[in-house]
């Protein structure tokens, strides 16, 4: 039997692999586990969008290969939704790409910058793939701690000016997964400005743009003056439209990083489905009405699980964005202790905040996408084992 590659051999191990084993030992059991671990949508695509993926889908104009670098129509679509969203204008040809959903793009892009040995700067925690797709290049991660003392954004002093100088690619992800962080444009603009001095390719993941609470607008970093030349912005459909199932993205950034991602991809995909692409030109053409309504639901689940574990005696941030609420664990706990007694005591599942890297130890991530009544009673569950 041939060995796996070293690369992949030395690739972090899953680490939800053991609350994994436990949730499936509980369901065995007949436990009625409750879950809060995973973030995706449990709300519908917006009916139009459907109705326009059924109709396309019957078309045999769409059944043939798509184009590499998404249909005109799309890119067009979604470079219009970035004006509106942000105010910046991409040119729709040379600066933007489709996407088999954001993370798809995330994983491969480090390939177009990076050789075996050289660095890229991935935020600690952070989602796993900006850590294991820099992995797969042969490249080096150098990790950036996010800490709640800074509102878990990196501290660009901090930073070696050795690590700067060797790095190639810097992830970011604001709002942020896990924390619920957020950050503004004085933000994006210090970093921009460091980027831009020490020749790094800022890596924008902005999959969270839309999913935002209290009044609350997240910025795109290419809003910042200066950003194009050295940033990616990743942006998907996702969250925004509850269109997980349906793996589409795009992303948006300066020309000659455009043009050397789509020489890596023309190699590897073979685009998105045209049919969900006109799909995905309906949700972004659409009212934000779908989506306002979607967000109140999560903005009362959220009041609801914030208030009740505050009444616990718990730190939980009541979240500006995203989908999670980011709690420290009680005295005497760690990430994954703590995420056991959950599921022991009240059969509910959490994400350990360890998960996301050694900085996210002494914390859980609780996802909003539950239904309402699974969420209160997971709450009321938590209440009952624990006072
Ligand atoms: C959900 C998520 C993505 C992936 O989105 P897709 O477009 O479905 O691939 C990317 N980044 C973060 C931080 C996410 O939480």
């Amino acid at each position: 039997m041939a060995e796996v590659s070293d690369r992949v051999r030395d690739l972090p191990p899953y680490l939800f692999a053991e609350i994994d084993r436990i949730v499936n030992e509980k369901i065995c059991q007949g436990v009625d586990v409750i879950d809060f671990g995973i973030g995706d949508p449990d709300l519908p695509t917006p009916p139009h969008v459907v109705e326009r993926l059924c109709r396309e889908a019957a078309d045999p104009s769409n059944h043939r290969y798509p184009s590499y670098q998404g249909m005109p129509e799309f890119r067009e679509a979604a470079a219009a939704w970035m004006f509106r969203r942000f105010g910046v204008t991409m040119d729709p040809d040379k600066e933007m790409l489709a996407l088999v959903g954001s993370k798809e793009g995330i994983a491969h892009f480090p390939i177009t910058y990076l050789n075996p040995g050289d660095v890229a700067l991935v935020p600690d925690p952070a989602y796993p793939v900006y850590q294991t797709a820099t992995m797969l290049c042969g490249a080096i991660p150098y990790y950036v701690p996010l800490r709640e003392n800074r509102h878990y954004l990196p501290d660009l002093n901090a930073i070696p000016e050795e690590a700067w100088r060797k790095a190639k690619l810097f992830f970011i992800n604001y709002p942020n997964n896990p924390t619920a962080a957020v950050a503004d444009l004085c933000f994006f603009e210090e970093l921009v400005q460091y980027c831009r001095k020490h020749e790094v390719i800022l890596v924008h993941d902005n999959a969270y743009s839309e999913i935002t609470y209290d009044g609350y607008v997240a910025p795109s970093v290419l809003e910042t003056p200066g950003a194009k030349e050295v940033t990616i912005e990743f942006h998907s459909l996702s969250k925004t439209y509850n269109m997980t199932g349906w793996r589409i993205g795009f992303c948006a950034g300066g020309e000659k990083i455009m043009e050397a991602f789509r020489r890596v991809k023309t190699n590897i995909d073979s685009g998105v489905f045209n049919a969900i692409q006109l799909a995905a030109i309906s949700a972004l053409e659409g009212t934000r009405s779908y989506l306002e309504e979607t967000l109140k639901i999560y903005s009362r689940r959220r009041e609801k699980l914030v208030n009740g574990l505050r009444n616990m005696g718990w730190e939980a941030d009541m979240p500006k964005a995203t989908l999670y609420v980011w709690m420290r664990v009680p005295e005497g706990y760690d990430s994954k202790g703590f995420t056991r007694e959950l599921l022991e005591r009240a059969g509910v599942v959490v994400a350990p905040g360890s998960a996301y890297g050694p900085n996210g130890e002494g914390y859980i991530r609780f996802s909003l996408t539950i239904s309402d009544s699974r969420l209160e009673e997971g709450l009321q569950r938590i209440q009952s084992a624990f006072s």
